[in-house]
């Protein structure tokens, strides 16, 4: 149906959602064999490198902990039916149960079960990654509904020494500076938080691959907070190249796009993010960094401070499928994905070729004429084409960027872009 390469040539998105329904199933955690197969899925596409991180190892405050797999769940009733399955769903299963083989009665398995009153259709996704326990998630109709039986409960998992494993690609560039684009892949079946992060990274990567790039871009696919926090603990040499970089969450719902900023604020990457959801005219919002959300938290702690905002379109929490059954494929559009991505790649345009120039004739205005550069007719009002030559004239001192100039201006990049082309071309302008 799709070519491995599709993913950031189609342009309906529908080989990223692809992507993610090939994914919806795996049953993730932060660490397990459900990562690995993420990540080999991944590999169809580009060509990650894994790394495997064992059991134990102390990363910054955390260690990394037991690996988790499972192979079965269910609980049945006295006439044998699995009332809940697994199979039916990996949701079902609290993420990191310990072992279990019990019978008990309702009252006792009703300790055990975990259900969201306001959404009583959807079975809602929890964790205990660090506390040791064991649990089950159902649909709060489910739950109300169930009779008084013994229940033959089971969770077929297995806690125990060996790896989590992330991946990574880098894509170098003309320069050793890196831009850091990272997605959290420890979700089970949950396909906004975070497959649809994955599917645009994915793309990305593919759209960046076979191009001139002025930085290097490093992609990592970690389990969430862990993964990052053991990346970054064990790529300490690797942090200072990083100048820019986007976290992708929550981008294939069909919300309007959400920019968080790094915790620097201002950072050039949030000037971009900014400029270009302002220029495309649509709805968007800029929201303030902030110690919560996804692994923008680690880059930025304090100690590491990196540029790094984090990009989604409706915000974890703020929509009502967010963590539970019913963030779906069908939750996730293509047409939003290919949404984030076109804007992904619309911010990166900005970041490569932000650069300064310098006006070589400042003294008074250059006789554009004399260039072939003015096209107007007196009386008539300049278009953005000959505004974006008299402000970047105007503007470069050798203080201004090319985003400076764009955001002082309002102009489109790409018609700056064109104008700065022509002034170089002319020798009117010069690269600092
Ligand atoms: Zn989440």
């Amino acid at each position: 149906m799709f070519e491995a390469d599709d993913l950031s040539s189609d342009l309906s998105g529908r080989a990223m959602h692809h992507l993610v329904s090939e994914l919806f199933p795996i049953c993730r955690s932060i660490t397990g064999n459900g990562l690995r197969q993420t990540l080999r899925k991944i590999q169809d596409y580009i060509p990650l490198t894994t790394c495997e991180v064992p059991s134990g190892l102390k990363v910054f405050d955390w260690t990394i902990p037991a690996e988790w797999n499972i192979r079965d769940a269910y609980i049945k009733s006295s006439a044998g039916d699995r009332i809940v399955d697994l199979r039916a769903s990996n949701l079902h299963v609290v993420s990191y149960s310990v072992p279990v083989h019990v019978r008990l009665s309702l009252a006792e398995l009703k300790k055990y079960l975990f259900s969201d009153p306001d959404h009583p259709d959807c079975v809602p996704y929890r964790t205990s990654y660090y506390s040791p326990t064991w649990g089950f998630c159902v649909a709060h109709n489910q739950l109300v509904s169930l009779q008084e039986d013994e229940y033959e409960v089971c969770i077929d998992s297995v806690l125990e020494p060996g790896h989590l494993t992330y991946g990574q690609l880098r894509l170098a560039g003309n320069s050793a500076d890196e831009v850091l684009i990272s997605c959290h892949i420890c979700h089970p079946s949950l396909a906004n938080d975070n497959l649809s992060g994955i599917a645009v990274a994915a793309a990305l990567a593919q759209y960046l691959r076979n191009r001139d790039l002025r930085y290097s871009y490093r992609f990592l696919f970690v389990p969430g907070t862990i993964g990052s926090i053991a990346w970054l603990a064990l790529n300490q040499a690797a942090i200072g190249s990083i100048k820019h970089g986007f976290v992708l969450t929550c981008v294939g719902d069909a919300g309007a796009p959400t920019y968080k900023r790094s915790r620097r604020g201002e950072a050039e990457i949030d000037r971009a993010w900014v400029y270009t959801l302002q220029q495309s005219g649509d709805p968007f919002t800029v929201v303030p960094f902030s110690p919560f959300g996804y692994d923008e938290r680690q880059y930025c702690s304090p100690g590491i401070n990196l540029s790094v905002g984090c990009f989604m379109r409706t915000p974890h929490g703020k929509f009502p499928e967010y963590h539970t059954s019913a963030d779906n494929v069908s939750f996730v559009k293509p047409a939003a994905l290919r949404d984030s991505l076109d804007r992904a790649i619309a911010t990166i345009d900005v970041i490569e070729n932000n650069v300064t120039y310098v006006n070589q004739k400042p003294m008074g205005e250059p006789k554009l004429g004399d260039y072939g550069l003015y096209s107007g007719i007196g009386g008539t009002s300049a278009d953005d084409y000959q505004m974006a030559l008299l402000w970047l004239l105007n503007m470069s001192d050798g203080t201004a960027s090319l985003l400076d100039i764009a955001e002082r201006s309002g102009l489109p990049w790409d018609i700056l872009k064109q104008a700065a082309v022509a002034l170089t071309s002319a020798d009117l302008l010069m690269r600092q």
